[in-house]
């Protein structure tokens, strides 16, 4: 015999050993990972049945003879469990304690009732072989994608060592001369080829399980960053202070801005200098405890250009729940945020000239009258409505009649000083809201200015305006009270003449009332 038994049964242990702590490290950092669970097992297995081997005979036979085969059988059937998970078939706990009992029992058999060390060899072989077929014909089916390389040297090992056992039940059937244990220990190099197969066998296998898994990890790596890659929405990934160390194509594309040129510089580089700090820091006060946030940023572009980004971030967090990294997935809403502009300032104001409409004066008007009574100030309130317009419309049309519309909103708008509003109410009203208005003589001043202005211009011919005129407080205290005032006071105007104006509860006109 070349080689000692005890000798290789030792260095069998030390290598499964080393497989298991191997196995067991790269199970605890990737529980995840199908079928390790299961391999960790195999090699504990495999372990404690050499040691068992060890100590052959120093140890009672139930211990070094059943438990060691026991503890091998489970070995090689939690591998074949491991390959089923990892292929993401279904477990078939029947087939394990099938297997499980009739070798144990056979063991039993062969040990106690009628001692024959070959038939125990002839079990285990048998054993072997069936376990490794299963595992070559499961895997042979399922050899895709980038593990296909690891599971060919899987299924070579299973062959190699299946090879071996067919060999060894072959030379155990023909040669009856194993019948007790010290036969077995020194049955010469065969049996020590048992020890140098498994050693080959179990090392190979922890590389190449380590292997696949890598590979699928991979190839999942590949996918998910092949999905940034491609993803149309702006992704990028900053570490946790905020230094940016990852932006996807269309970030680039999106902001001008190349990949080298952004990574390793801070976050904030692209933000605009008049966002609020408050978005700012909320969303960092929010995304350091933990917690995603969403919100919307104006960034610029590296042309200069301003856009919106309705910004997604999440914190990364490592297995002991500590930030390292935030990914922003950033959708444009430039044009979304131009649309809604776009409807608030239709809403707000009149499409043929321009002007505010009712909802915005009442706004401002609400703000200037809260703004008066903190300050002990007066608002001048102008109801004005262009004389005989019908007429206007009936002599030279309804398109000429909206051409003087227009002229007479810039008359009035230019009449008026940066703080005053003029808006239309519809038809040829216009109400226009003064808000630091001096005194009574500032209001009808402004009215006579607008008179004068509609007298002067060539442009809209002879078109004369009534203004009726309310002033906070002393006419009313709410914006529709004041703006009623202006208006019966307009209407008075018209009815005793036109092309003037009055205050509101006077009944003289063009007077202070
Ligand atoms: P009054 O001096 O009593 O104000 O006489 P008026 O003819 O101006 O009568 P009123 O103010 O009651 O009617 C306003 C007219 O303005 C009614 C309508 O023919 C015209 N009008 C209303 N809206 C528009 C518009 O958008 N474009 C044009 N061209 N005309 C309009
Ligand atoms: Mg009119």
């Amino acid at each position: 015999m070349i080689l000692d038994i005890r000798t290789l049964a030792l260095i069998c242990n030390l290598v499964l050993f080393g497989s298991f702590i191997t196995m067991f490290a790269f199970w605890r950092t990737y529980r995840d990972r199908l079928g390790t669970g299961y391999w960790v097992l195999s090699l504990l297995n495999a372990l404690i049945g050499f040691l068992l081997i060890i100590f052959l005979d120093v140890i009672p036979d139930l211990m070094s003879i059943i438990m060691a085969n026991f503890a091998l059988t489970m070995s090689f059937l939690f591998l074949y469990m491991g390959i089923r998970e990892f292929l993401k078939l279904k477990r078939r706990f029947m087939e394990f304690l099938f297997i499980l009992i009739s070798v144990s029992a056979g063991l039993v058999y062969f040990t106690y009732i009628r001692p024959s060390v070959s038939s125990r060899i002839i079990i285990m072989s048998a054993m072997y072989i069936t376990v490794s077929m299963a595992c070559i014909l499961k895997q042979k089916r399922r050899m895709i994608g980038p593990r296909r390389n690891a599971g060919i040297v899987l299924n070579i090992l299973f062959m190699i060592h299946t090879i071996f056992m067919t060999a060894r039940l072959v030379v155990t059937l023909l040669s009856p001369g194993i019948r007790t244990l010290d036969d077995f220990m020194v049955s010469g190099n065969f049996q020590a080829l048992v020890f140098i197969i498994t050693i080959f066998f179990y090392s190979g296998l922890t590389f190449t399980f380590i292997w696949i898994n890598y590979s699928s990890l991979e190839n999942q790596r590949l996918t998910l960053m092949s999905a940034i890659e491609h993803a149309p929405t702006s992704i990028f990934i900053t570490e946790s202070k905020g230094q940016i160390e990852y932006v996807n194509p269309a970030f680039t594309k999106k902001t001008g801005f190349t990949s080298r040129e952004v990574v390793g510089r801070h976050i904030r580089f692209l933000k605009n200098k008049e966002t609020d700090p408050a978005v700012f820091n909320s969303m960092w006060d929010t995304i350091i405890t933990g917690l995603p946030w969403r919100g919307e940023f104006q960034n610029r572009k590296k042309n200069g250009e301003l856009y919106w980004d309705m910004a997604s971030i999440a914190p990364v967090m490592d297995k002991r729940g500590r930030i390292t990294h935030f990914v922003s997935v950033n959708e444009d809403i430039t044009e979304s945020k131009r649309l809604q502009e776009h409807l608030k300032t239709l809403a707000n104001h009149d499409s043929l000239t321009g002007l505010p409409s009712r909802r915005l004066m009442l706004d401002r008007l609400s703000s200037a009258i809260e703004l008066a009574e903190r300050n002990k100030q007066l608002v001048g309130i102008l109801f004005a409505d262009i004389d005989h317009f019908k007429k206007v419309n009936d002599e030279l049309g309804h398109d000429a009649g909206d051409e003087i519309l227009k002229i007479a909103a810039d008359l009035l708008r230019d009449s008026l000083r940066k703080a005053d509003t003029v808006a239309r109410l519809g038809g040829d009203e216009f109400l226009i809201v003064l808000p630091q208005v001096s005194d009574r003589e500032g209001s009808s001043i402004v009215a006579q200015g607008m008179i004068d202005a509609f007298a002067s211009s060539n442009e809209i011919g002879n078109i004369g305006l009534s203004i009726g005129i309310a002033l906070y407080p002393e006419h009313g205290l709410t914006a529709n009270e004041l703006i009623k005032q202006a208006d019966n006071a307009m209407y008075e105007v018209k009815r005793k003449g036109r092309n003037t104006w009055t205050f509101a509860g006077s009944s003289n006109l063009n007077n202070e009332g």
